[in-house]
């Protein structure tokens, strides 16, 4: 070997490529450290083994290699595997052998993406700035128009916030992130969840029943699972009048949990019941109007259930109420 073969041999192993040299054959002559590095592979297991031989992104490479080398000229493509995207050199060399080179590349960042990341990054300041605003009233004399104002300054923090919180799940739901499933006691849960929509409940004057069965465990993504319930007993209780009732039940039938949140409340005219899991959409209504919201979480809770292979069911009556529905499956 000369001195020129070893200066050779040490600048391919340390590119930060990933790099293998390849005979006619498709076995492997050389490996570098950056290939090791991707596909686990050290080059004393891969020295002399066909490429495709060598595990998932090999195999890629070498069925990729093999299309290219049968046109006999050097190349620059790009390849897919799964979630990983390269672009790939096939270069021919004099000797008949063949050099190929990644440059793994990073997937180009959906408008999802980007908005999640923005979102995510606004989150702080926020409630820094509810943080401070808080802090004034403590560390100095504030008359009352001034602690007005600062609670003024709260309560539109506290409204930005919520909105933040609804866009960061129509983020999530359209970037395809995977569910995180475990084992869910839906009853436990509900019961659990009441717990917190009591006071509200009770302050508006509205009786919370629940009517929850023994049911088995089911897969699902408890947190997901949890913000539909929320969002649900929520409306449920948001849209019924004082003396109202909301009822809550569970149990087990056709190899499912039905789970459904029905209220003595305003009601949905049929007009508007297919629009209501859409967006932004809030039914127009001068006695609703001047209930806040976003008009995302019915949006929301359509979206993680369909994720879940299940769909959201609404019957309403106006003046009468609405029952809202599900069937979960007791398993995947
Ligand atoms: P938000 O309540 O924040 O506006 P949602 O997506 O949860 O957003 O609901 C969308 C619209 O559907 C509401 O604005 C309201 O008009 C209507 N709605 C939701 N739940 C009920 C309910 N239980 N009874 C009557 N109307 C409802």
């Amino acid at each position: 070997m000369t001195s020129n073969d070893s200066d050779y041999i040490y600048f391919f192993n340390h590119i930060l490529q990933p790099a293998c040299i390849l005979n006619v054959a498709g076995e492997v002559l050389a490996w570098n450290n950056a290939m090791n590095a991707l596909t686990d592979t050290s080059s004393e297991q891969a020295l002399n083994q066909h490429l495709y031989t060598l595990g998932m992104i090999p195999n890629h490479l070498s069925q990729h290699w093999r299309y290219i080398s049968q046109g006999g000229a050097s190349s620059h493509s790009h390849l897919q595997i799964g979630d990983l995207f390269f672009e790939v050199d096939c270069i021919h060399l004099p000797n008949s052998n063949w050099a190929l080179l990644l440059e793994p590349q990073k997937k180009s960042p959906t408008q999802a993406d980007v908005l999640y990341t923005i979102l995510h990054d606004l989150k702080n300041p926020l409630a820094a700035i509810k943080g401070y605003a808080e802090l004034i009233g403590k560390i100095a004399e504030v008359n009352d128009m001034q602690q007005r104002y600062i609670g003024r300054i709260q309560a539109a923090i506290g409204d930005m916030q919520e909105l933040i919180y609804s866009l960061l799940d129509v983020a999530w739901v359209d970037s395809g992130i995977a569910l995180q499933k475990s084992s869910t006691n839906l009853s436990i849960l509900i019961n659990d969840l009441a717990g917190r929509h009591a006071e509200r409940a009770q302050q508006r004057g509205v009786n919370l029943e629940l009517k929850l069965s023994v049911v088995p465990e089911i897969p699902s993504d408890e947190r997901r699972i949890k913000q539909v319930l929320n969002n649900l007993i929520g409306n449920a209780i948001k849209y019924t009048k004082p003396d109202g009732r909301v009822t809550v039940s569970t149990f087990e039938q056709n190899g499912g949990i039905l789970v459904s949140v029905e209220d003595t409340g305003v009601g949905i005219s049929e007009e508007y019941q297919e629009k209501i899991f859409q967006r932004f959409f809030r039914v127009p209504d001068s006695t609703t109007d001047k209930i806040e919201g976003t008009g995302l979480g019915l949006a929301i809770s359509y979206e993680i259930l369909k994720r879940h292979g299940v769909e959201l069911k609404l019957e309403s009556t106006p003046a009468k109420g609405s029952k809202f529905y599900f069937m979960m499956p007791l398993s995947n």
